[in-house]
């Protein structure tokens, strides 16, 4: 993807300061209790898990995907190989716009990194069964998701805004995690794979490469 990348490099245990990750879980926090009146009424249950093979953009924030790369980290040896392999296909069939089924959900459909996914999860809840017509949510909940992803956008405004995989695949670049785990902002370094990919600028939320202002 990008220049700078080296093979064998992963650093999935880097990170950022721990306060970081502290307010990530707060705004995550404020949302589930803003939510709780809303989900006393969804259908949701263990193994439900068509809005992991089916529905939802899963989008993340580069925190959050720092924050899987953490929970990988605690996948050693073949374990660890066979998730980068489900990664990678997953960002392949995402790149030729097929379907593609989350590549953190197991053969029992529960999601292995469940304490670190996303708030694209989080949120996620239904009043009706999914299939065939995706989530069924209130309006209120529904523009309370809007406005903590933007909270969390603010919270990671050196980074940038994606499908899962495109922002982990960022990581993989050891020049781009450093900077960006330096608190550095350069929307150039990724400015040809972030257009390609759709990705999106934390600070000022414009497309990458677009014409997002740097203050
Ligand atoms: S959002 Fe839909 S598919 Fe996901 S657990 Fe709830 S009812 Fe099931
Ligand atoms: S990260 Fe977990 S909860 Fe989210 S879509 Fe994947 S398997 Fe489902």
């Amino acid at each position: 993807m990008m220049e700078g990348g080296r093979r064998g490099d992963s650093g999935l245990a880097e990170g950022l300061p721990d306060e970081k990750f502290a307010a990530l879980e707060a705004i995550y926090r404020v949302h589930e209790k803003a939510l709780q009146p809303f989900v006393k009424e969804a259908i949701c249950r263990p193994g439900c898990s068509f809005c992991c093979t089916h529905y939802g953009p899963l989008d993340i924030t580069t925190l959050e995907g720092l924050a899987i790369r953490g929970r990988l980290s605690a996948f050693k040896g073949r374990q660890q190989a066979r998730m980068q392999e489900r990664i990678r296909r997953n960002r392949k069939l995402k790149e030729m716009g097929e379907a593609a089924v989350c590549p953190f959900l197991d053969a029992a459909q529960r999601c292995r990194i469940y304490e670190a996914r996303p708030f694209s999860c989080r949120q996620l809840y239904s009043l009706q069964p999914c299939e065939g017509r995706g989530p069924t949510v209130h309006r209120q909940a529904a523009a309370l998701a809007k406005e903590t992803v933007q909270k969390i956008q603010r919270l990671d405004d050196t980074g940038y805004s994606g499908h899962l995989t495109y922002i982990l695949a960022l990581f993989d670049d050891r020049s781009f995690r450093r900077l960006y785990l330096a608190g550095g902002f350069d929307p150039a370094r990724i400015e040809s794979f972030g257009r390609s990919h759709g990705l999106v600028i934390n600070r000022g939320v414009s497309p990458a490469g677009g014409t997002a202002e740097a203050t």
